[in-house]
């Protein structure tokens, strides 16, 4: 079974164990982002990707993997103290290859570096294998719900294999695949964090129970991040410091928060 750590000396030993997890709390630590993966394979209705309408594709600057591969070595050459490259966007990173191959190729030169993967879960049970072969040790995934109903309400489609679904069906997918994701990879040895975006009149009533679900599944830490009004929730409202404190107290029955309550709701990504 995989325990999040609760006491100072179970932190201590968990961050002697994963050093690259000291910068999800002290965002200053070394770490770079490398923006490869264009594309989406769902819809949260908070998320503004910009789309180009043909190919579900984000308008962002995106760095081909041998282009991320060089950003890093010149980023390296300037600043040794980098100790994690992250990917993090600006679609889902298991969309695409682009994550994967960029893994690869910084995991060849760059064994040590710690390596993380945030995602919206939908591939990462199929994906948990190579992600390891990878050299990825920690993943973030985006959780927004774990019951059908509320997730219905904040993810508008999901697209698996050629098949395009919505509503409760959908929703239901994702939860699945998030679950077994989260499982496979805590499995393989990775850390796994929750990133959950608090949505008042939405998921704020639901918080411990993502953390609950989570924590059972493997996952070793939450971060709880306040809505952005945007795209289909712009006559939405962010949640108040409050909210936000009272979600935390409520994960952290079950789950260590690491808040980063300025970070805006939607992934944590490098650019769009
Ligand atoms: Fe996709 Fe992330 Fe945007 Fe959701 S927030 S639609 S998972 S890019």
């Amino acid at each position: 079974p995989h325990t999040a750590p609760r006491s100072e000396t179970q932190y201590k030993q968990f961050f002697q164990k994963y050093p690259y997890l000291r910068e999800e709390v002290n965002p200053n630590c070394g770490r770079i982002d490398l923006p490869v993966s264009p594309v989406c394979n769902i819809q949260c209705h908070f998320c503004k990707r910009g789309l180009n309408k043909e190919q579900n594709q984000s308008n962002s600057v995106i760095l081909r993997p041998d282009q991320a591969f060089r950003v890093l070595d010149d980023a390296l050459a300037l600043w040794p103290e980098i100790i994690t490259v992250g990917i993090a966007g600006p679609g889902d990173t298991l969309a695409s290859p682009h994550a994967l191959e960029t893994f690869r190729l910084v995991h060849s030169k760059y064994p040590k570096l710690g390596k993380c993967l945030n995602t919206n879960g939908l591939l990462l049970r199929e994906k948990a294998e190579a992600l390891a072969e990878a050299g990825v040790n920690m993943i973030s995934v985006n959780m927004n719900a774990v019951n059908v109903g509320i997730l219905a309400q904040i993810c508008s489609y999901v697209l698996h294999d050629n098949k395009y679904m919505t509503g409760e069906i959908a929703a239901r997918w994702l939860i699945l695949a998030q679950v077994a994701g989260i499982r496979a990879t805590a499995d393989l040895g990775m850390a796994v964090k929750i990133n959950t975006v608090l949505i008042p009149g939405v998921n704020d009533h639901h918080i411990s129970e993502v953390a609950k679900v989570a924590a059972q599944v493997g996952a070793r830490f939450m971060n709880i991040m306040p809505l952005v009004p945007q795209h289909k929730f712009s006559d939405r409202r962010s949640p108040t410091d409050q909210e936000l404190n009272a979600a935390k107290m409520a994960a952290e029955r079950y789950l260590p928060c690491c808040c980063h309550s300025s970070t805006p709701g939607g992934m944590l990504k490098t650019s769009g």
